[in-house]
């Protein structure tokens, strides 16, 4: 056993996370006088939702008639009927209110003349069910909104006295019975380790866009929650489902906005061909993202991608005036300038679809409380653990998510997973003590990868998962592709145990962080590339080419994947398509969101 010393706090909730859902947990927490802690592996204003520009969804019809219910409708049809409805109505129902409590928090939103919330349209956001014509729903605070958000939600929690444990890195949770007791966290500035006990532990960790080569999530976002919760014995939900964006820059990752096509560029292969014009005559280069995606990595796979590897796409601006250039795309000149050493008004821009965002979680409910679902129970709750934010899978993103429901959704169930906290944890009980095996158990394991000393440093397999997701886990997907990620992802998850880890040290080891994170990463790509072999149809993120249709029939479930070291076990839940309200009671009818083709 490997003898370490630790250090006990004991709270009534600890959060793990300091991003948008993490932050308005403890906010809602602390708020209502529960002992809260919040750790966060970076300091909480540099969590990745600092990142998001565009903005969050809610229906406050402040530029044009809007509707809870549209919104709504709106959500289910984006999830290509994977979502939960129950999840989806609350989402939709309780979005003003979030909004209007974050306006009351602090956040300065953009405004209009007469000094309402400023909206602005996002795609697939329309009236009507459907039917009618766009609408503007997404409020913004400029192209900051994450930023503005992320720091008002950190003041007010600092307001409401919630300790924050920052710079500390949470290892494992701490379960006995299936019951979560807490969390062992590893102090990086001073090498000290700490125990955690709690009434509740809440999941906010994030994504795991850094399973990918190319993905626009910051580094931080390798997925530390769903491989704690894979250790635990807990499934992950839909991991299948990886949301791609067109443009992102070849190697950072960094975004590329749709604009710099909308204001006339285009994509070019290696043969200088503007090949959108064969995969979308009439829309050509502004055909959807998921299509445009698509079609770059059919250029890349048959040969003709740019650059030694061939493994990218041409994005063109230099035949646009420089006036223009600088008038109208200020912000991705430099970005394209700093991070490919590219001036757009010379040179193309190398760009590659790019991992922006995992629909697929920890399976919860719209409580935010974790499922660990049996054969009798498909929704039965695992006592004292909850996921919110993009760590978690409530589902109400199914099988892809719309533009600006993600800043909603981590606002909605972070303040959800409050409201449920101060009904099941009691403040007047005695805190439970972790278990010492499982703490001796989480201490064995961070000591084995502290001293690995195998043959594959870190970084070196890093890069191979990576590559492989990004070649195979794509976009575009067929059985072929699929089964041979499904061998090597499986050949290189076998390959953790051969590890090498060459800085020994407690203090500032960025060697040892890193290698814990990819321990985290590695469940979560190895489920993500499982769940997609075994998927036989196409939905939403998931376009399988030798299944090129939604067959709700047999697939309209949820994917339940358990990972044990390289093995997945794959199981199905199925989707909720109750609403929580009837149409009597002021709820969306049935029919108007029953399954049909999802045309645009
Ligand atoms: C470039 C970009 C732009 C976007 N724009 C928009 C937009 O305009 N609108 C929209 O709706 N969505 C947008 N999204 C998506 C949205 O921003 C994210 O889904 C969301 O911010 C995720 O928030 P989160 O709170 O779940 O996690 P994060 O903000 O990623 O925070 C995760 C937190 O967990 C902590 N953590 C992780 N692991 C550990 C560990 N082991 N120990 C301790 N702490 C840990 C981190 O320190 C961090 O505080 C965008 C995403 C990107 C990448």
């Amino acid at each position: 056993m490997a003898a370490y010393e630790y250090e006990t706090h004991d709270y009534d909730v600890v959060v793990v996370g300091a991003g948008g859902a993490g932050l308005r947990a403890t906010l809602g927490m602390a708020e209502q006088g529960l002992r809260t802690a919040c750790v966060t592996k970076v300091f909480p204003t540099r969590s990745h939702t600092v990142a998001a520009q565009g903005g969050i969804a809610a229906s406050l019809s402040n530029m044009g008639p809007d509707h809870w219910q549209w919104h709504m409708y709106d959500t289910v049809k984006g999830s290509d009927w994977l979502g939960d409805t129950d999840a989806m109505e609350y989402l939709a129902r309780e979005a003003p209110k979030a909004v209007y409590e974050l306006e009351h928090y602090g956040v300065p939103f953009s405004r209009t003349e007469e000094g309402k919330i400023y909206q602005r349209p996002f795609g697939g956001h329309t009236t009507e069910f459907g039917e009618g014509p766009p609408v503007q729903r997404t409020c913004a605070a400029a192209d900051r909104t994450g930023h503005a958000i992320l720091h008002t939600l950190y003041g007010q929690s600092l307001k409401n006295n919630a300790e924050f444990y920052i710079e500390y890195f949470a290892i494992d949770l701490l379960m006995e019975d299936g019951v979560c007791k807490g969390v062992l966290c590893w102090k990086l500035d001073d090498g000290t380790f700490h125990v955690f006990n709690a009434k509740m532990v809440v999941l906010a960790t994030g994504g795991y866009g850094r399973a990918y080569f190319s993905a626009t999530s910051a580094h931080t976002c390798t997925g530390d929650g769903g491989g704690m919760v894979a250790r635990a014995g807990l499934p992950l939900q839909d991991m299948e489902f990886v949301q791609f964006h067109p443009t992102g820059i070849y190697g950072s990752g960094c975004l590329i906005t749709e604009g710099a096509r909308g204001e006339g560029g285009y994509l070019t292969n290696s043969e200088g061909e503007r090949f959108m014009e064969r995969y979308a005559p009439t829309y050509k280069d502004l055909a959807p993202r998921d299509y445009v995606s698509r079609s770059m990595t059919m250029e890349i796979r048959e040969g003709r991608g740019v650059g030694s590897e061939g493994d990218h796409i041409h994005l063109n601006l230099s035949h646009l005036p420089a006036e223009a250039l600088a008038e109208r795309l200020p912000g991705i000149s430099e970005s394209a300038k700093i991070f490919a050493g590219v001036d757009v008004t010379k040179e193309p821009i190398p760009v590659l679809p790019t991992v922006h965002y995992n629909m697929g979680g920890i399976p919860t409910n719209y409580w935010g409380e974790v499922l660990n679902p049996t054969e009798g129970d498909s929704n039965a709750v695992v006592p004292g653990l909850m996921a919110v934010g993009e760590a978690g899978c409530a589902s109400v993103h199914g099988a892809n998510r719309l533009g600006s429901n993600s800043l909603i959704d981590l606002v909605v169930f972070g303040r959800a997973a409050a409201i449920r906290a101060g009904k099941v944890v009691d403040p007047e009980t005695a805190v439970p003590t972790a278990p010492k095996d499982q703490i001796e158990k989480a201490f064995d394991r961070f000591d084995g990868i502290r001293n690995a000393d195998g043959g594959t440093p870190t970084a070196e397999l890093r890069l191979e998962m990576q590559k492989t997701m990004q070649r195979d886990a794509a976009v575009f997907r067929t059985a072929k592709t699929m089964a041979e990620g499904v061998e090597a992802m499986t050949a290189i998850a076998g390959k953790m145990d051969d590890i090498k880890v060459t800085d020994r040290s407690l203090v500032w080891n960025s060697d040892l962080m890193e290698s814990l994170e990819l321990t985290n990463l590695m469940p979560n790509a190895l489920a993500t590339i499982v769940g997609a072999e075994a998927r036989k149809e196409s939905r939403g993120a998931h376009a399988h080419e030798d299944f090129s249709t939604r067959d709700d029939e047999n697939w309209r479930v949820h994917t339940i994947a358990r990972v044990d070291g390289n093995k997945v076990d794959l199981s199905h839940r199925p989707v909720v398509v109750d609403p929580l309200s009837t149409e009597e009671q002021g709820g969306i009818s049935l029919q108007r969101i029953a399954p049909k083709a999802r045309t645009f």
